[in-house]
């Protein structure tokens, strides 16, 4: 072989193998007009349509070596992209419930995504996103979050010396937003998400890319919580999921990463109430992908469910009663969500229910789940707004009913809580000896107990 030939024999193997590594396994396609891409390129959306892109998948799941996301080699789109970024995401725990499952007559399953790096299944999509835009040499970004997507995505791209533009609501938990600082972006807290998306796209024009919820490179990573699942249970039998709606990339991800295998599972989705302050980084008047959303829920795949703080965190207390599982209200609402609905959205359906959120991470949260688990004993707890705000009622009224108290607490205080939620913390204080029934009268047909304030309480409020 001489020179020439020995030149031209490099080029080719040097050329095979470029070709290999940028030849993706997995394509992008637009969910609305159908268009493929096939060149590499950067996208956030559709060039011809501006719809939703997705990758697809065909071919058979095969776990490769490395770590994180990247185990799962050319079922991602961003597979071929080098160097990967990773923390260590993914592989998450799928535990079988102990009692609810009997309960509900289901299979049930929960995959604890709080088990990723920054506690959220959007670390997932931040390892992808993060080797993309290396890969497409990106300098700078903006993101608008609720919380979670700030948080994982300004870390995530730490690792490649991007600089983040953040826009966070200020309605953000004080431990949320805590982190979200922590990451090193320049973090910016305005009045809603509203404004948080349209701040983040002024700032994209003048200093960088801007990253919607519905970037296809993040999706990409989500879809590996479908991989994951099906890689553990198989897929024989009938499935059930029941993920936060929030702006709707979650489903639509899971929804297609399903479909690329042959799978059509239903789907649970949790929207949070309005007025539910435990629950509002979870909350979205509007999805993003309302208009995908709603062609699937037309197919009889997604059902969506309305979950209130009360309902979180009675779902929150039950699991650390019956399943040793501690989880948060937003973890929580989705197990809500199930209890909701009853046995008959899921009876003979191995169901999985996506857990995310560490109560841990936030005292305010914990101090919530505490007074609904252990009790208002004086010697452990400073009563909680709700509480306190029932002695001062009691105490400046003649003996009442509990009913009446719940009316007053909407008209003297605003406050939006169930009458189920009043009754408990009725009873919790009874049980602390702050309150006492002093008899019994009847209204409406039933019999109610009439409260008064003890000792004890009155010197509580003083
Ligand atoms: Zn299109």
């Amino acid at each position: 072989m001489n020179l020439f030939e020995e030149l031209r024999f490099f080029y080719c193997l040097v050329t095979f193998t470029i070709g290999l590594s940028m030849k993706p396994g997995t394509q992008l396609r637009c969910v609305r007009c159908g268009f493929r891409l096939d060149e590499v390129r950067y996208v956030d959306r559709c060039p011809q349509c501006g719809g939703l892109l997705i990758p697809t998948f065909t071919g058979s799941l095969r776990r490769t070596g490395g770590s994180g996301v990247w185990v799962w080699g050319r079922a991602l789109y961003t597979a071929f992209m080098k160097p990967k970024v990773t923390l260590g995401e993914g592989h998450t725990p799928l535990t079988k419930s102990i009692k609810m499952g009997r309960s509900l007559k289901a299979d049930l399953y929960f995959k604890d995504e709080s088990k990723n790096p920054t506690g959220s299944f959007i670390d997932r999509g931040a390892a992808t996103l993060a080797t993309a835009l290396r890969r497409f040499r990106v300098r700078s970004i903006s993101v608008a979050s609720t919380g979670d997507l700030g948080i994982s995505v300004s870390t995530y791209v730490r690792r490649i010396g991007l600089t983040t533009r953040i826009y966070v609501p200020s309605s953000v938990t004080l431990s949320k937003a805590y982190k979200t600082l922590l990451t090193g972006g320049r973090v910016r807290f305005v009045d809603s998400y509203e404004e948080a998306l349209l701040r983040a796209s002024r700032s994209a024009k003048l200093y960088g890319v801007m990253i919607p919820p519905s970037h296809p490179y993040l999706m990409d990573g989500y879809r590996t919580i479908a991989f994951e699942i099906l890689h553990e249970l198989g897929g024989g039998k009938p499935l059930s999921l029941v993920v936060p709606i929030g702006d709707g990339v979650l489903t639509m991800s899971l929804y297609h990463a399903f479909k690329d295998l042959s799978i059509r599972p239903k789907f649970l989705g949790v929207k949070a109430c309005r007025e539910s302050p435990l629950l509002r980084e979870i909350y979205v008047m509007k999805p993003v992908l309302h208009e995908y959303l709603e062609e699937i829920a037309s197919l009889g795949i997604l059902e969506v469910v309305d979950v209130c703080d009360d309902e979180a965190l009675e779902a929150s207390e039950l699991a650390v009663k019956n399943e040793g599982f501690l989880v948060g209200p937003v973890g929580a609402s989705c197990i809500a969500a199930l209890l909701k609905t009853g046995p008959e959205a899921v009876r003979d359906r191995v169901t999985v229910a996506l857990v995310t959120g560490d109560p841990l991470q936030d005292p305010y949260i914990m101090k919530a789940l505490l007074e609904r688990t252990v009790g208002t004993r004086e010697e452990l707890l400073t009563l909680g707004f709700t509480k306190t705000k029932i002695l001062e009622m009691v105490a400046y009224s003649d003996p009442t009913h509990p009913y009446v108290i719940w009316k007053g607490l909407r008209s003297r205080y605003g406050l939006s809580v169930s009458r189920r939620t009043v009754y408990k913390h009725v009873e919790e204080l009874i049980d602390a000896g702050l309150l006492k029934v002093v008899s019994y009268r009847k209204v409406g047909g039933r019999l109610r107990k009439v409260i008064s304030i003890t000792e004890s309480g009155l010197r509580h409020l003083t």
